[in-house]
């Protein structure tokens, strides 16, 4: 069976020390991505045996633990540096500050962070609902 990206479709490998070479064979090689960060409940991966703070007590989506494989290029490149103009910012903020997300000073809450997590994945669940439509047509 052929391993493929779950965003670009390209075809995946495994090959032993290849994974972010600046080759053809480190961009096309698979990564694990969890849908949702384990961090964001109080476990981290990269530090075994230290607990962080969690910000969710249990899944907001009901995938946690679940994940996906990806190309090296979907995964560290796309994924994980998403691109936002001074504009995108500014919006986003004002979103955050009307839903009652933002700070004045940090406290030990973790709510208002767990708040921007879940907006910030309402709007790009938004954003992909308003460019998809089954007939390829655009909205306006
Ligand atoms: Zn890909």
């Amino acid at each position: 069976m052929t391993e493929r990206c779950a965003i670009c479709g390209c075809q995946l490998h495994r090959t032993k020390d290849t994974y972010a070479r600046p080759t053809v064979e480190g961009r096309s090689h698979a990564t694990s991505h969890h849908y949702v960060a384990e961090r964001f409940f109080g476990r981290s991966t990269n530090r075994r045996g230290t607990k962080t703070e969690g910000m969710f007590p249990a899944c907001p989506w009901g995938h946690e633990g679940e994940s996906v494989v990806f190309c090296y290029e979907c995964q560290e490149e796309l994924v994980h540096n998403p691109v936002l103009l001074p504009e995108d910012v500014a919006r986003f903020a004002e979103l955050v500050k009307q839903r009652g997300l933002s700070e004045e000073m940090k406290s030990e809450s973790r709510e208002p962070i767990a708040g921007r997590v879940a907006l910030f994945h309402e709007v790009i669940a938004r954003g992909l609902a308003s460019l998809s439509n089954k007939s390829g047509e655009s909205n306006g």
